[in-house]
């Protein structure tokens, strides 16, 4: 599904260099790496601040807990995406709403959202699914109309544009009051072990949220706020930081494969390629989903399983369904289209390293069968 090991080869020398620096140094817990990964990512995104820790779960929870919210508040969010997201709310005791998503791009409902706004509602949290950002033209109206707060989950679409109705383009994560992301190693932007951030431009929520990433602490030893133990180390800022200036270019990669997959699906029956809107730019592809008709889907998974070929299904069971998260709130009625997709989903590999040939066998191996 990955190529970690062919990326890691270019970038070997710059990588081993830096981590090596680091090792020299002995700073390895908010070293200078760290400092210079966090200004570096701020002028990429165009954030005012970048709060780095210790992955992507931890950064939505710290989001949560900066904005205060507190036990009972309603926190509206996808049912079709990974559950962190729903793990976080509950773990905080706020109560997750979940509703369902739009069939094309996968992403949170702009309508399905009004519907569940109550007076408990304090936050919405949209996932940028797959690499494209939500609607977050539809998604800030709604939040300024009722006073919630926006946390974007941007563990998937680092990177990606956003081009708002008015003509304005910002990076999906710089839309918020508050962002997160990962950098799991098999995200657009990965490190080599765990890491994550949050992003916001308030000053007052970034100040609050340093706090709470490192024990609620303020002034040495004096916890003003309960906190978390959360960190980027600095190995991992090392390899960020080599990694960085590449993004765009890795991005541009997983866009040109991604395109050369749709083209090579573009007349076959019974495939549905994924959904962008206007420019190329605001898709990064963190994976490639293709919807398969007429039940055909778990055929063809067995059948890649058979060639060799690597595939996902992100994401098999809507998060209303799980256990953990079952509630008699909902309604299978509510959720037409995640109860569809999770039937009719499937992910190709997809990196920065896919070449002509692996596509070519890829595509030509869907199609013969699925034309059987
Ligand atoms: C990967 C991911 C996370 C969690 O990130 P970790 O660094 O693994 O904790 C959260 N939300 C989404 C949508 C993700 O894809």
């Amino acid at each position: 599904m990955v190529d970690l090991k062919g990326q890691y080869e270019k970038i070997k020398d710059t990588v081993n260099y830096s981590i090596l620096e680091v090792l020299d140094t002995t700073a390895f817990i908010n070293g200078p790496e760290v400092q210079s990964f966090q200004k570096e990512l701020e002028e990429y995104l165009d954030v005012k601040h970048v709060i780095p820790c210790a992955n992507g779960t931890d950064a939505l929870q710290i989001a949560m807990m900066g904005l205060g919210l507190k036990p009972g508040d309603e926190v509206i969010t996808a049912d079709f995406t990974f559950a962190a997201t729903v793990e976080v709310i509950a773990l905080l005791q706020l109560t997750p709403v979940l509703v369902d998503v739009e069939p094309d791009t996968f992403n949170i409902d702009p309508e399905a959202i009004r519907k569940a706004i109550t007076p408990k509602t304090k936050a919405i949290v949209p996932v940028h699914l797959f690499g494209q950002s939500a609607n977050m033209d539809a998604i800030m109206e709604i939040a300024e109309e009722h006073g919630l707060y926006v946390i974007e989950d941007n563990a998937q679409a680092i990177g990606a544009n956003y081009h708002f109705k008015n003509g304005n383009t910002k990076k999906a994560g710089a839309i918020g009051h508050v962002a997160s992301t990962s950098f799991f190693p098999s995200k657009n932007l990965g490190c080599y072990g765990d890491g994550g951030a949050i992003f916001t431009n308030d000053d007052e929520l970034a100040h609050t949220i340093r706090g709470i990433v490192n024990h609620g602490m303020y002034e040495r030893y004096h916890h003003d706020v309960v906190g978390v133990n959360s960190r980027l180390d600095s190995i991992q800022a090392a390899v960020l930081r080599a990694k960085l200036p590449n993004l765009n270019e890795y991005n541009k990669a997983r866009q040109e494969a991604a395109r050369k997959y749709s083209e090579a699906f573009k007349d076959v029956e019974g495939v549905i390629v994924p959904f962008t809107e206007g420019e190329a730019d605001t898709h990064v592809y963190h994976q490639y989903t293709l919807k398969i008709a007429n039940g055909k889907r778990d055929a063809l998974a067995k059948h890649l399983l058979e060639k060799g070929i690597p595939f996902g299904v992100y994401y098999p069971i809507p998060l209303h369904s799980q256990k953990a998260y079952k509630d008699e709130r909902y309604n299978e009625a509510d959720f037409p289209v995640t109860n569809q997709l999770v039937q009719e989903v499937i992910s190709l590999p997809m990196h920065t390293e896919l070449d002509e040939e692996q596509i070519d066998y890829i595509t030509k191996t869907i199609k013969d069968f699925l034309n059987q």
